[in-house]
């Protein structure tokens, strides 16, 4: 794919890149690995303070930032201004509070002393997606800076201008020059970097191939990995549910990101007793959703990131009408203006090995399954090659602790839709992926987390 920001909205090839060559990239990996040498013993105080005065820049600049988001993966501009300002706040988060995550932990043993210490591995490579092209970076990027490694970033192809941002943003924050670096090059190229000695360990926030593809080679060289794949969440909504609530989180669940989200709602399985009050109500709300310019501040719906993604998701959407699936909005592509438009839409009466039943739709699609009781809620949750997030709805407690307990699923929030929060791990299980990102599970995954045994 060439590097290269395509406005979605108008079709506009608008800046084009060349990418990196060879002998550029062996730059950027010697001065990472240089940096590293030093980085890694410079003190918490220091890479706290640079941390707070990247999200100062994030707060003080935001506008510019979100402008730019929107600009490249047609997100509404006002998600856009959430996303930068999110960002903010998981390095002011880990500048508070990775000293503490990473203090040294005594273990009483036979030993004089022991105790657990974490220390840094070295560089690692963040190759990541365009859906969040400023938060899928910072939640890597603020735990594993403070931890004392050092970050190289292959953004996205789609997403040029962001990745400089974000090593413009580190840089001028004082981080040391080589602790954050922007690699401009495509996929093509990640297995030979992950390859390389100096790489330590790799993430990748993408679809299954992506990470399929990176694991493989990093398996081979005995490197660790993370990987925050694709999803298809189920949003179970039971009788004793309050409905209204329900209703309009599943919109927003759903439709955040113009659909383009990992841990989106994409299959509503719905009890019967309520199934048709809560369809009625799920397609007046879709009715409501404004499609249009995604830099206005009142549209809800943007274009998808790409014509690529588009025609995809058309595709599948036609193949689902085709094996029997039932469309109560929406439907078809907006092919009459120069964005890649898809409309908000809702399949029902989805027939057994229908490919809505299994698939993820990477945009504005829902899927609308309904089921007698919860068995059948959890068994229609749970057959899913996908294991990331799930949303349940219910007042009761029996239940509830039913869903917490038996849904196959890295996160399951009751009464609430999924979210990441900096607060909380975040990571799935199943084709999602591996390895979990945020919180203090998410600063350990790249440190080495050595045992010490003095007599
Ligand atoms: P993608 O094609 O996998 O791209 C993601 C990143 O991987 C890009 O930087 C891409 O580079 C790179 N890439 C692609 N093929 C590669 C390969 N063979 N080896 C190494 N790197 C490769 O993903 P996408 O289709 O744009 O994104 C959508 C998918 O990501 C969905 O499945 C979504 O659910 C998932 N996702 C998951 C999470 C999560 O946290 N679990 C979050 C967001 C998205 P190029 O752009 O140069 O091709």
């Amino acid at each position: 794919m060439a590097i290269a920001t395509i406005n979605p909205f108008t079709g506009e090839t608008v800046k084009t890149f060349e990418a990196l060559t060879d002998t550029e990239i062996e730059q950027k990996l010697s001065l990472a690995q240089a940096r590293f040498l030093e980085y890694r013993n410079l003190s918490f105080a220091s890479r706290s303070y640079w941390l707070s005065e990247a999200a100062n820049l994030l707060e003080q600049e935001r506008d510019r930032f979100a402008k730019l988001l929107t600009l490249e993966m047609g997100k509404p501009l006002k998600s856009a201004m959430t996303e930068v300002e999110k960002c903010a706040l998981v390095c002011r988060f880990y500048a508070e509070h990775a000293a503490q995550y990473l203090a040294d932990v005594p273990i009483q043993t036979d030993a004089t002393t022991s105790l657990i210490k974490y220390q840094p591995l070295g560089v690692i490579l963040a190759v990541m997606p365009w859906n969040f092209p400023f938060w899928q970076v910072f939640r890597f990027a603020a735990p594993a800076l403070m931890a004392g490694n050092v970050g190289l970033l292959k953004h996205a192809s789609n997403v040029p201008q962001s990745a400089l941002a974000i090593e413009e943003i580190f840089t001028r924050a004082g981080f040391p020059e080589g602790a954050f670096q922007t690699l401009l090059v495509g996929a093509d190229k990640v297995a030979a970097i992950v390859e390389d000695d100096r790489i330590k360990a790799a993430t990748l926030t993408g679809s299954e191939p992506a990470g399929a593809s990176l694991a493989a080679t990093a398996g081979k060289q005995i490197k660790k990995v993370v990987l925050e794949l694709g999803g298809s969440d189920p949003f179970i909504v039971m009788p004793s549910a309050d409905l209204e609530q329900a209703v309009q989180t599943a919109v927003t669940a759903r439709m955040i990101n113009n659909g383009q989200s990992c841990i989106a709602a994409k299959r509503f399985i719905v009890a019967e007793a309520i199934a048709d009050q809560f369809i009625d109500r799920l397609v007046e709300q879709y009715k409501l959703l404004k499609i249009g310019d995604p830099m206005s501040m009142d549209t809800d719906i943007g274009p998808l990131a790409t014509a690529g993604i588009l025609q995809e998701l058309d595709q599948q959407v036609r193949t689902s009408i085709q094996q029997g699936a039932k469309v109560l909005i929406g439907g078809q592509a907006m092919l009459d203006s120069p964005g890649n438009f898809y409309p908000p839409t809702i399949l029902a009466e989805i027939p057994k090995g229908c490919l809505a039943e299994q698939d993820e739709f990477f945009g504005p699609v829902a899927t609308v399954f309904r089921v007698p009781d919860l068995d059948h809620a959890i068994a229609r949750a749970n057959d899913s090659p996908f294991g990331l997030g799930a949303s349940a709805w219910t007042q009761d407690k029996t239940e509830q602790e039913r869903l917490i307990q038996e849904i196959e699923a890295g996160s399951v929030f009751i009464n609430g839709m999924v979210k990441s929060d900096v607060r909380l791990p975040f990571g799935g299980i199943k084709r999602s992926g591996f390895g979990r990102e945020l919180g203090r599970e998410g600063i350990l995954e790249f440190v080495n987390v050595k045992t010490v045994w003095v007599k």
